[in-house]
């Protein structure tokens, strides 16, 4: 029997009102239960958000710089864990050890910077246009902060949100993907044993319909930091905006890798290798096209298909694997039915295209990495997310068109422009509609301390990491103080 894990609410562990149970099985072999998770309802979330609601009366009180030292603590405690912690998430969602160690380095990072933000939050004053009146403005917490993150960064995601809420001083009602509530569970009791009171944290483990849609709705929950797909952040933007709920959306994207001719061509191809089938291609920042220049598009799409032979697709605890599993059956079937699609359309298949299902692979959803040539952007492997390790490639003619093509894209998260001509470099930063660019590096590799998110349909303007994500989870109170011991009537008694 596999062990159950609970929901923590109201400073205890405790299972599910509905007394019912989900799995967490392993992507890479389905015959390994992970652990049974608390299958939670709206009563859950209920007391969840009083709990929050009545912490968070107290919690709002307690000195920043002390918030900053608990997750301080906290992320020393996560130093320790850190091995522990990557073996569990790649048990639970498949991706390799080198990867989880990252995703977990990601989240100590985002435990020290909040810890340092502490002593900051910082606000502005201004010079006041009355003589003897002082104007000031400071950050105050906001509230019961709603935090529904998805499976593919299982650490750094909820990190990234829930630090900064805490710091800021908010208390925290927390809803992980079901496919990944270990690594959730466990970042919630490394909080607790540094120190958060009870209550300030809570997690209520199960599915979106249920748990999601309860969390979205509550009318106690001041604001909503999600992260996942278009379709699920249409919804909850709607439904928390009629609340007039502060929301956060970092949705889907599309990112396109630029490879010109004067690129360097090695540096390119490792850059392609990391960003399009790491964490097997079902990363939001994931390299999902790549736009070649047709003087180097025959000899760089043969150096690609030659370095994917290298690959080795399987268990990602083992150390020979650098490509592990997809997530679940349903994502599997996603991606194929994506590459049927693009077969459809006419784009030729240079290499994968199927499930791997021989040998080590048979009981996993392994996926072969997989390349379509001759895209072009009318085709829907070209505009639609697929989430998988499938590149799309698309020759251009010179440099106007590689922005134009990139550009011509719904989403805008991630790109990257492989070059040396350093005005092309410029102009690339410049045009580029996208959250985030890369000049000679892949479309991944985010830092927590800089602002993390994208433009257009990728989400609402917001940003998670970096100084913007604390302006999110914090309000602006205004304050003039008048010593002039007389009133004193703006824009009236100083004209
Ligand atoms: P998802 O299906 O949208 O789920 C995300 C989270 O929302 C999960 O916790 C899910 O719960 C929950 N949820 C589902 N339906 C809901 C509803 N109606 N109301 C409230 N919550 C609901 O996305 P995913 O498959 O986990 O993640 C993949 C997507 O995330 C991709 O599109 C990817 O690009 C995007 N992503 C974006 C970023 C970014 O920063 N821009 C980062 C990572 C991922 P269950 O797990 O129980 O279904």
């Amino acid at each position: 029997m596999a062990k159950e894990y609970l929901n923590f609410i109201d400073g205890k562990w405790c299972a599910a009102d509905t007394g019912e149970w989900f799995e967490n099985r392993n992507p890479a072999d389905w015959d390994e239960v992970v652990g049974l998770f608390p299958k939670s309802a709206k009563t859950d979330v209920d007391r969840a958000v009083k709990a929050a609601r009545a912490a968070y009366r107290e919690w709002r009180l307690v000195p920043a710089p002390e918030r900053g030292a608990i997750l301080k603590r906290a992320g020393d405690i996560m130093v320790e864990r850190k091995e522990e912690l990557a073996r569990n998430m790649t048990r639970e969602m498949g991706k390799v050890l080198t990867e989880t160690r990252g995703d977990v380095q990601e989240g100590i990072d985002t435990f020290y910077y909040a810890a340092v933000e502490g002593r900051r939050l910082f606000s502005h004053t201004a010079p006041s246009e009355m003589r003897n009146k002082m104007n000031l403005s400071f950050r105050m917490p906001i509230g019961v902060a709603g935090l529904i993150t998805p499976w593919n960064f299982p650490m750094a995601i909820p990190c990234w949100k829930s630090l900064p809420a805490l710091v800021c001083g908010n208390s925290v009602v927390f809803k992980p993907a079901s496919d990944t509530p270990l690594t959730a569970t466990t970042l919630v009791e490394i909080l607790l044993e540094a120190g958060i009171p009870p209550g300030v944290i809570n997690i209520v483990h199960g599915g979106g319909g249920a748990v999601g849609t309860a969390i979205v709705e509550h009318p106690d929950i001041d604001l909503i930091s999600f992260t996942g797909s278009s379709m699920v952040g249409r919804q909850i933007n709607s439904k928390a905006g009629a609340q007039l709920k502060r929301v956060s959306l970092e949705l889907g994207g599309k990112n396109a890798q630029i490879v010109m001719d004067d690129g360097d061509l090695d540096l390119a191809l490792e850059g392609v290798l990391w960003g399009a089938f790491g964490t097997t291609g079902q990363r939001c920042t994931a390299t999902s096209r790549l736009i070649l220049h047709e003087a180097i598009h025959d000899r760089f799409v043969d150096m690609l298909l030659k370095a994917i032979e290298g690959l080795t697709v399987g268990d990602g605890l083992l150390p020979e694997n650098t490509v592990g599993p997809l997530i679940n059956k349903g994502q599997v079937e996603v991606v194929h039915g994506y590459v049927e699609i693009g077969k459809s359309e006419g784009a030729k298949l240079m290499c994968g295209g199927h499930q791997l299902t021989d040998g080590d692979h048979a009981r996993g959803w392994f996926y072969a990495p997989t390349v379509f040539t001759g895209v072009t952007p009318g085709m829907r492997i070209f505009k639609e997310e697929i989430f998988g390790p499938v590149l799309s490639v698309v020759k251009v003619r010179d440099f106007d068109e590689a922005v134009k093509v990139h550009n011509d894209c719904i989403y805008g998260l991630s790109s990257s422009i492989y070059t040396r001509d350093v005005n092309n470099a410029m102009r690339a930063v410049r045009d580029l509609e996208a959250g985030i660019t890369y000049v000679n590096g892949p479309t991944i590799g985010a830092e927590c301390h800089m602002p993390f998110g994208g433009v257009k349909e990728t989400g609402n303007g917001h940003r998670e990491g970096g100084w913007p994500v604390y302006e999110f989870y914090s309000e602006i109170k205004t304050v003039y103080i008048d010593f002039s011991g007389r009133l004193q009537r703006a824009q009236i008694d100083n004209y």
